[in-house]
């Protein structure tokens, strides 16, 4: 197969399953590469744009549809919409071929990503959109599915879940057939 780099994503990890990136079981992929530089940031070794595991966007595709136990998906990063084509395509393919529900998180406003022409295509395929840089200053790590109180949650019109109601501090623990250990989110308590 001939390489063609503009369709592969660069990723930094997938988690087959996890409980804490949006409603339900969700199949999730971090992506590698963002420039946005939010003092603070838990991800950082997400941030260098070299390639780190690069995967063709339609065997992507087929992972997440071959996957099962899993009500939708969740991409965060890094930085999805720095990878906007793929990520638009990936989006839009899993809505077009199944009923998996879909969220994504993204370090840029709504009001950039106007600007840029992606706002109109996430809200066309995302069922739950987190948008909005991390700051440090008003970090608050009993807010669900965010990481700072500035970052918002969208449901666009042809969201096809309920909005949430109550803010909580999730983390997960996920222990690999091999016995390694795997902790997302972040488990701290409220001082
Ligand atoms: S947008 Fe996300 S990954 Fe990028 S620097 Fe900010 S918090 Fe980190």
């Amino acid at each position: 197969m001939k390489f063609q780099p503009a369709d592969y994503f660069n990723i930094s990890h997938i988690e087959p399953v996890t409980h804490i990136y949006g409603p339900g079981s969700r199949y999730t992929v971090w992506v590698q590469g963002c420039t946005l530089g939010c003092k603070g940031c838990w991800n950082e070794e997400m941030w260098p744009n070299r390639p780190r595991t690069l995967i063709h966007r339609f065997e992507l595709l087929q992972q997440i549809l071959r996957a099962s136990n899993i009500d939708g998906i969740t991409i965060l990063g890094g930085e999805p919409m720095q990878q906007p084509e793929n990520t638009l395509w990936l989006l839009s393919e899993i809505r077009k071929h199944s009923s998996l529900s879909i969220m994504t998180y993204t370090g840029y406003e709504p009001h950039e990503l106007k600007q840029m022409g992606y706002w109109k295509p996430l809200l066309e395929y995302a069922d739950i959109i987190v948008a909005g840089r991390y700051q440090e200053d008003k970090r608050n790590t009993y807010l669900r599915w965010r990481g700072s109180e500035n970052q918002e949650i969208f449901y666009p019109k042809r969201s096809r879940l309920d909005r949430h109601s109550h803010e909580t501090n999730e983390i997960e623990i996920i222990i690999s057939e091999h016995g390694n250990i795997t902790t997302l989110g972040y488990p701290e308590l409220k001082k």
